[in-house]
């Protein structure tokens, strides 16, 4: 385990620099379109303020690619932060570093938040550049890595920065992930079902072949079925299809079979005749799929038997979303999955955590709240490499908690 701000104690006056997810979605006015990131950040920001911290706060947003470009100014996203803390002084620095900021950063009263600019506006950030590191190190007493989001990569200010201060921790948010998430692979309480969609079988068969060491049922759905279906000789149209990956299918499920895992693959699809939500559409059982025809979501008999199977379990794994959701009419297999987990979770018979950028997409798309699920992790990469088991550098440079002796 991780040390965490819990285990700081005097934290009047002290510089804490925290790294952020700040990396919301704009619209072309530059309107935030979704501020989720930004109020998963406030109990960690709030937790310094009240024990009278001074917080520097530095994070990206989209990217610049190491240039200085008003398009990618933090300046939306710390006007928000304004709004949601409206008796705090919350300040943007001109810069991510300069003079003007160490003095800004020096004459900050306790209480007060002083947010960088935008970290990619720095070449050094993503090269892990030690200098950079160094000076932004240099504005802290104390390192706050609260962007699980962000952990997965080993940047200036979400590594290396923590060579060079004294004190490094991890967040309330930070600290919130590693625990949804480790126990969700440590002891998860049994059945234990993941669902795992989206749009490829290259990027998500690490997670696949790791969880097929831990769950009871593997649900696949998105476009990875047709790569499956087509290595069990089945035709698949114009389906989306990873030619390359259609071996890597069939040995990950004679492995399932091996360890008794059983791994459950729609039995129906709802076909288009165009990529498009205007296309024609057709209900189809998977060994019917005509040539011209592509699989853009799962069928109702599909969701039924997932139904079935998300009734029996206690624990749920879900990433990457059933269909192409974006288009509305065909959303039914990602929605129906979506309602079923709340449902279940409200219900209290399972416990059910989310990850995947576009998962939690679609799960604001239809209206529904982190709040519906046991966890929804803030992380899409992040989560990814964190349950394949790899070691993610911006958790792995933190101290370690202190082990209670006896
Ligand atoms: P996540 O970000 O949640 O991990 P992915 O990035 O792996 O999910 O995949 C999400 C994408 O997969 C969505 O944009 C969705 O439209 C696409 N997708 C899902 N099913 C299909 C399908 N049958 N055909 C084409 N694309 C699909
Ligand atoms: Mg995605």
């Amino acid at each position: 385990m991780k040390r965490t701000i819990r285990e700081l104690t005097d934290l009047h006056g002290q510089r804490a620099l925290v790294r952020v997810d700040f990396n919301v979605p704009l619209d072309e006015n530059k309107r935030i379109t979704d501020d989720s990131r930004i109020r998963e950040s406030l109990p960690t920001i709030r937790y310094l303020l009240e024990r009278g911290a001074r917080v520097i706060l530095v994070s990206h947003l989209g990217r610049p690619k190491g240039q200085v470009n008003p398009e990618y100014s933090l300046k939306p996203v710390v006007d928000r932060l304004q709004e949601l803390l409206p008796t705090v002084s919350v300040e943007k620095a001109s810069a991510v570093f300069n003079t003007e900021v160490q003095v800004a950063a020096e004459r900050m009263q306790p209480g007060s938040v002083l947010v960088l600019e935008n970290v990619r506006f720095e070449p050094g950030e993503e090269k892990n550049d030690s200098e950079l590191a160094n000076k932004l190190a240099s504005l802290a007493d104390i390192y706050v890595n609260d962007a699980f989001g962000a952990a997965h990569r080993a940047h200036a200010s979400t590594e290396g920065i923590a060579h060079f201060v004294k004190t490094s921790v991890a967040g309330l948010l930070m600290e919130k992930e590693i625990n949804a998430l480790s126990g969700l692979l440590q002891n998860p309480e049994k059945p234990f079902t993941a669902i795992i969609g989206g749009s490829k079988v290259s990027t998500k068969i690490t997670v696949l072949e790791t969880l097929l060491e831990k769950v009871n049922t593997l649900v696949i759905g998105g476009a990875m079925i047709f790569t499956f279906l087509k290595a069990q000789g089945f035709s698949v149209g114009q389906s989306k299809v990873e030619d390359d990956y259609l071996e890597t299918a069939n040995t990950l499920l004679t492995k399932a079979q091996e360890k008794g895992v059983s791994v459950l693959l729609p039995s129906d699809v709802v076909v288009a005749d165009a990529f498009s939500n205007e296309a024609n559409k057709e209900v189809i059982p998977v060994d019917k799929i005509s040539e011209g025809w592509m699989g853009l979501d799962v069928g109702p008999d599909s969701i039924q038997k997932i139904a079935q199977v998300l009734a029996q379990s206690r624990t749920v794994l879900w990433n990457g979303p059933m269909g192409v959701f974006e288009f509305p009419n065909f959303a039914a297999g990602t929605e129906a999955v979506a309602r079923t987990l709340a449902h279940l979770t409200k219900e209290e018979t399972l416990k059910s955590v989310l990850g995947g950028g576009d998962t939690v997409a679609a799960i604001a798309q239809f209206g529904m709240s982190h709040e519906d699920f046991t966890h929804v992790s803030t992380g899409g990469g992040a989560s990814l490499e964190f349950i394949e088991g790899k070691t993610l550098p911006g958790i792995a440079v933190l101290q370690d908690a202190e082990t209670v002796r006896v």
